[in-house]
């Protein structure tokens, strides 16, 4: 039976822009606007967008590295955004998160014996040697030896570091993982194998993901359902085979025409995405893709569509399907 681990109502964060020598507010970034979906215990939900789509916001607010500025993110049954401190921070030891650039986000200082044994101390898990245990344990788990505990991240490939990064992560068990664009940074070559181990360790440690990633080629295969963001909202979400078969919304069908097709014989007519991004502190009346859609029509200028179940299960913001 499906469970629901994780469920997201009404999720905005607006980040105020201040002016004039006063510093008053005079605007506000919406960065999230208003988004709401849930991840099911076990499945792989990707986020899908352009950067600047509040994909990576929304990462951070699920995790309360951001607070919120509206809505719920309940995590076990528990809303993570009036959790205190101390409770957020034993909520952690459950949902960990693997960052884009290992290189950064690990201490240069420190041994890799350390960085993995960080988690643990914070969590009072284990006695010394237990603790030492685990990391080696953990390095073999994530394909590197037990050799590696005494280096130091520099002295390691981009690959292998986010190996380590993925340790560090796994290390108190937790049950969700927040993956933000884990192989954004890594050589083509090198990102299968990170996608094949992350697919590995969600069977072998029955993991929850979510899979941050710009472009739909890479959560493809990863990924049960997909959710698209578009200037800080939620434009189209569904399972990831019916995404990809049959995308519902204008701009998932320009971010797919990017995505290569391996069969020759099947043909996908291209759309290409035209014109840039538009700011987020200023976002378009109405639909706020209509600036670059293809099929715009005169109530996409002044009508905001809301995000709808076109069919079973398909989820998406758009006025073709009033
Ligand atoms: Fe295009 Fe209109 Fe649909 Fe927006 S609502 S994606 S502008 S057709």
């Amino acid at each position: 039976m499906t469970e629901v681990l994780l469920k997201v109502d009404g999720l905005k964060k607006h980040f105020p822009i201040t002016g004039g020598v006063l510093g008053k507010q005079t605007g506000s970034v919406k960065a999230v606007d208003d988004i709401s979906f849930w991840v099911n215990k076990g499945e792989t939900l990707g986020l899908v967008g352009e950067s600047g789509c509040g994909k990576s916001t929304t990462g951070r607010m699920l995790m309360r590295l951001i607070d919120p500025t509206e809505g719920q993110v309940v995590f076990e049954g528990k809303n993570l955004v009036t959790l205190s401190d101390n409770e957020m921070r034993k909520t952690r030891k459950d949902m960990q998160m693997v960052f884009q650039d290992p290189f950064a986000s690990l201490n240069p200082r420190h041994t890799v014996e350390k960085i993995l044994e960080e988690p643990l101390i914070v969590h009072g898990i284990g006695t010394k040697k237990e603790r030492k245990q685990m990391v080696n344990e953990m390095l073999e788990v994530v394909g590197l030896s037990s050799y590696h505990a005494k280096r130091y991240p520099h002295q390691f490939s981009g690959g292998q570091r986010q190996r380590i990064g993925i340790a560090r992560a796994l290390m108190t068990r937790p049950k969700l993982i927040i993956a933000d664009e884990p192989v954004s940074a890594l050589d083509v070559s090198i990102q299968s194998q990170v996608l094949n181990l992350l697919e590995d360790l969600q069977k072998e440690f029955q993991l929850t993901y979510i899979f941050i990633a710009h472009d739909l080629g890479v959560v493809k295969h990863i990924s049960d359902r997909v959710g698209v963001m578009y200037l800080g909202r939620l434009v189209e979400i569904t399972d990831a085979d019916r995404l990809y078969e049959k995308p519902l919304h204008p701009y998932t069908r320009a971010l797919l025409s990017a995505v290569p097709i391996p069969d020759p014989a099947v043909k996908r007519e291209m759309e290409l995405l035209t014109g840039d991004i538009p700011s987020p502190a200023n976002p378009p009346k109405g639909c706020a893709f209509h600036t670059r859609c293809k099929e715009c029509m005169e109530i996409c200028k002044t009508d905001r569509p809301e995000l709808r179940e076109i069919e079973p299960g398909h989820f998406a913001a758009c006025h073709l399907y009033s």
